[in-house]
């Protein structure tokens, strides 16, 4: 099943790179022949700075991403088992290999710890196909015997409680998130939701793929609802409604760009109010049936999604409604049913929206259920494999590091007043480091797993997961729950929490490399690390005081300040081409892309400041021919080498804050006079842009 909360989560946190497609990327080495031995063979190690992916054919003062990764991205084309290729992708394979490894031991007989048993059991149960092949479509079979039951529209809202207590999404969103007034407080938000493709603008766009799009979603639902068994004729007309009813709540909601300023989410209210505002959700009834705790006020996301879709309830015939439901229940369990549905699932959702060849293997999709499912037990695992209490004592000596440099940097600041740079500091000061893996593990024991039951251990994994968010509702906010995995390859900033966190996963090669020279790991994961920091500033995370309180410490003058620096940022970005192909030109939105390219920027120069107080400005031997200056940008263009279909590029230029690797590099690198320095580059040429663009 998707993990809504993964979605919701990721709503709440400013991340290095865009999480749930990361989830499901990866590599060319291992397509060798599999493994006959328990354990996978690992793919080559991955180099920290890698020579032999520059291009000295250009100059980096015109084009310094084709300099950093020209070979790279021609010698590494897009397995066919992915949208898209990167150094991400090529670190997350590895850390596959590693999860393989434990979870073969873990599944094979012998003693085991508790753990142990449990992702292994997990593990063995997903990779018998057999088992899953035998079922068929019995463990859907009584999901939909409950929607069929439905008798009137009252019994529509109990059925969303159901779902929803069960990850399944629909119709709306119910979480819980720290009061956006008192962070210290967890509280339940109740927010928009219920649409299957990716943004409310596939709904809504008229131009030519947009309508090709839903053409094709439209002949992808009506397969779905024939593998269930609903007859061709039938299975055409309730993928109709299906487009119809999510047309209907696409309208009602409100766009991604605008949903950035938290402002425009801040809907404290009693519950009454919101219940008086949409009486046809029943909302009443719905608080008391999903399982969350009793509760008098709320936040609601966004009101006028209620009201409008208030009308839709009424409008809506109970049929219509019904088969809705049924979708929704079909397209989450369809990865863990038969061939069949993961097959459907992998042509639309995979083939057709993101151009992937092939599915990925069934042993790292496994991995990867496994990972969502129990990942802070299999994680657990990795941690004791691959993260020494040395390379937590290195990250955390970066980190303080380039938090001092950030200090400086603010100081030096020439449009914020000494007013606001106090108030900077402070929240400065307050940030949290949470570094590799959580202080306390998680206690999956209540989740019962069986070996011979896929569906049904997602099913109880699932519903574990909402019932441990709900929990958290009406109480002190758990600051040390971690919202991503240890393995996972990428970074956080969470603003209602004011903290930095960086998963095992990512301090490996080729952000991180204990034997690697300082100008290296300081222009990879050191940028990460200031590009984290950097959240806490940007267009949204200024927002927050140093509590993660929605507060306003700015003074009138310097908020108008940082609006225009911000600006400026906001319409570079925008100038740049996220694709372009025979369906026309995409732009990157500079708007939606804000907070990412302000954290890029602003990563950058913190990590730079961060080397030079280490090396100083003495004249170091070059290595490989490159001062340590110019190993500095180089280590950090090459992090963002990356290869993606176009129709990947086209879904994340709608949906991704982040802007794609070309840009992240040479975006930043075009402000950077300390690049410009570096490279020797002269006014006029590409990478020196006239007007830099500076916030931080
Ligand atoms: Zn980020």
């Amino acid at each position: 099943m998707e993990r809504q909360f993964i979605h919701e989560a990721n709503m709440q946190i400013r991340s290095l790179a865009v999480f749930p497609l990361l989830l499901a990327a990866v590599l060319s080495v291992a397509q060798t022949a599999p493994s006959t031995s328990s354990s996978a063979e690992f793919p080559k190690q991955i180099p920290n700075f890698d020579l032999t992916a520059i291009d000295k054919t250009v100059d980096p003062c015109v084009d310094f991403y084709q300099y950093s990764c020209g070979n790279w991205m021609k010698n590494n084309p897009i397995p066919s088992d992915k949208t898209r290729w990167g150094r991400f992708n090529e670190l997350d394979e590895h850390n596959l290999y590693i999860l393989r490894d434990l979870l073969d031991q873990a599944q094979a007989p012998g003693k085991h710890s508790a753990i142990q048993q449990k992702v292994g059991d997990y593990f063995a149960a997903c990779m018998d196909e057999g088992t899953v092949e035998k079922k068929g479509t019995v463990p859907l079979q009584p999901e939909m015997n409950r929607i069929a039951s439905i008798k009137s529209k009252q019994e529509i809202i109990p059925q969303v409680a159901y779902m929803h207590s069960n990850d399944i999404p629909v119709l709306f969103n119910f979480y819980p998130i720290p009061d956006m007034h008192d962070s210290s407080l967890t509280i339940p938000n109740l927010d928009q939701g219920g649409i299957t493709l990716p943004d409310r603008d596939y709904y809504l766009k008229d131009d030519d793929k947009s309508v090709e799009t839903r053409q094709k979603y439209q002949e992808h639902v009506q397969k779905m609802f024939e593998l269930a068994g609903d007859k061709p004729e039938v299975a055409a007309a309730e993928a109709k409604t299906v487009l119809a009813v999510e047309t209907g709540l696409a309208k009602a909601a409100m766009d991604r760009t605008e949903r950035r300023d938290p402002k425009k989410r801040d809907h404290t209210m009693p519950t009454t109010e919101i219940v008086a505002l949409a009486p046809n959700f029943d909302l009443t009834q719905y608080f008391a049936d999903n399982g969350s705790p009793k509760f008098t006020s709320l936040n609601v996301g966004n009101p006028d999604f209620f009201k409008a879709v208030n009308e839709q309830l009424n409008a809506v015939a109970l049929d219509d409604w019904k088969t809705y439901l049924r979708w929704r229940t079909l397209d989450s369990y369809a990865p863990v049913l038969t061939a069949a549905f993961v097959d459907e699932d992998f042509q639309f959702n995979r083939k057709y929206m993101g151009g992937q060849k092939e599915i990925e293997p069934r042993w790292k999709r496994c991995i990867r259920s496994t990972d969502d499912n129990l990942g802070m037990a299999l994680g657990q695992l990795y941690v004791d494999k691959v993260f020494g209490p040395d390379n937590k004592a290195r990250t955390v000596k970066m980190v303080q590091a380039i938090e001092q440099a950030m200090h400086s940097d603010i100081g030096q600041l020439p449009w914020m007043s000494d007013t606001t740079k106090q108030q900077a500091y402070v929240k400065l000061s307050a940030i949290v480091n949470n570094i590799g893996y959580p202080d306390k593990w998680r206690d999956y024991s209540t989740v019962i797993v069986k070996r011979d039951d896929y569906a049904g251990n997602v099913q109880r994994a699932s519903a574990f997961e909402v019932k441990r968010q709900y929990n958290k509702m009406e109480k002190p906010t758990d600051r040390k729950d971690w919202s991503m995995t240890p393995p996972t390859v990428n970074a956080y900033y969470r603003p209602p929490m004011n903290d930095i966190n960086f998963p095992a996963g990512i301090l490996q090669p080729p952000f991180y490399g204990m034997n690697t020279d300082d100008a290296v790991n300081y222009g990879a994961i050191g940028v990460v690390i200031g590009h984290e920091l950097t959240h806490g500033f940007d267009d949204q995370g200024r927002k927050y005081d140093a509590q993660g309180n929605l507060k306003d410490w700015w003074t009138p003058e310097d908020a108008k300040a940082f609006e225009q620096r911000a600006s400026c940022t906001a319409d570079e970005y925008s100038s740049f081409v996220a694709v372009k192909d025979d369906k026309g030109e995409v732009h990157l939105n500079g708007k939606l892309t804000l907070g990412e390219n302000t954290a890029d920027n602003g990563g950058l120069k913190l990590a730079y400041m961060a080397l030079t107080n280490i090396i100083g400005n003495t004249p170091v031997k070059p290595i490989d021919g490159y001062t340590p200056q110019q190993r500095f940008f180089l280590a950090y263009g090459q992090i963002w080498c990356q290869n993606v279909t176009d129709q990947q590029a086209r879904v994340l230029a709608i949906t991704d804050p982040h802007s794609p690797g070309r840009w992240r590099t040479n975006g930043a690198a075009q402000n950077s006079a300390a690049f410009q320095e570096a490279f020797g580059c002269k006014a006029g040429q590409s990478m020196v842009r006239e007007n830099a663009c500076r916030v931080w």
